[in-house]
């Protein structure tokens, strides 16, 4: 477990996209997830697998007339990108290569993984209802065949592939604690093995810990999700710009917490697994 190119943390639809795309480029990964083998996917699995696309032949058939300019506009009607000291430097590059890529190549990558969808798209965060305001001025949300274990199913598939090719490592209950960092630059990571579970996908796993591990790699991947299970730093990281409610619900799985994004960084050293 030591000449990875690069390490992948978090084992849900953007942790499989990535490995696939890697390995498929001939680089060896290792990914890395806390959960067990059964969570494989995660979020996504249970999601209902809508897709935001620019212009589609299904827009078209449906008769909705969209465009590139009509999409970044409605973007812009909602996250604005106002703030001072090019703080929205990363969000808007992001943004606009996300709007590029559901406008272009997006659905044909897709479709050439064997992701098909239903004709007929639906009106998700339609917002104000007008291309001035904020969310989507037409329909955009086009449903996976299938919804989210269909879009899961050929990523998985292809990892798995790559597993038995070579090119892929999967460690499950392997949790991330810690980056590792040498002259500014994140060599690595550090964390700890759970024991192992039997919990059914999307249950809470125990958090014993069994382990320690070391792995370092030329690149990091840090695809570990969202927050949509830990209250507290919802709380805490919305207060800037709203007064959160006392009383939430969340419809993600227990482990949707985010115990990555806030990840001290560590100078590498000391070694355990590596
Ligand atoms: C019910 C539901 C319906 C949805 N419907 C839609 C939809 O129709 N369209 C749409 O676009 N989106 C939808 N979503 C949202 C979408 O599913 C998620 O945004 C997406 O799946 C997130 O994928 P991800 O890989 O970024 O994160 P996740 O799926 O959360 O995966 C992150 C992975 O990282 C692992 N991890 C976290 N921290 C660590 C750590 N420290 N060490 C190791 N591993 C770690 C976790 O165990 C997890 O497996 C829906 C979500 C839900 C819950």
């Amino acid at each position: 477990m030591t000449d990875h190119d690069v390490i992948v943390v978090g084992a849900g639809l953007a942790g499989l996209v990535a490995t696939k795309e890697l390995a498929d480029a001939g680089k060896r990964v290792l990914l890395l997830d806390q959960e067990p083998e059964e969570s494989l996917g995660g979020q996504a699995w249970w999601s209902f697998g809508g897709l935001f696309l620019i212009d589609s032949p299904e827009q078209r058939w449906m008769g909705v007339k969209d465009s590139k300019e009509l999409a970044w506009q409605d973007w812009m009607g909602t996250a604005a990108f106002d703030r001072e000291d090019d703080e929205d430097h990363w969000a808007r590059q992001w943004a606009e290569a996300y709007v590029d890529f559901a406008a272009g190549e997006k659905r044909e990558w897709l479709r050439q993984m064997g992701v098909k969808m239903f004709p007929v798209v639906g009106w998700a965060e339609r917002g104000g209802y007008d291309a001035e305001g904020h969310g989507n001025s037409v329909p955009r949300f086009h449903i996976t065949w299938g919804t989210g274990p269909g879009l899961v199913k050929p990523f998985e598939q292809s990892v798995r592939d790559h597993m038995k090719n070579g090119k892929v490592d999967y460690l499950p209950r392997h949790r991330v604690d810690e980056l590792l960092m040498q002259d500014g630059v994140i060599t690595g990571v550090e964390g700890s093995v759970l024991a192992p579970s039997s919990v059914g996908r999307g249950e809470e796993s125990s958090r014993v810990v069994v382990d320690t591990f070391e792995y370092g790699a030329q690149a990091v991947m840090v695809t570990s999700g969202g927050i949509g299970a830990n209250f507290d730093l919802i709380r805490e990281t919305g207060q800037a710009v709203w007064e959160p409610p006392k009383a939430m619900i969340s419809g993600s799985s227990a482990h949707v917490v985010d115990e990555c994004l806030h990840l001290p960084n560590k100078p590498a050293g000391g070694s355990s697994n590596r």
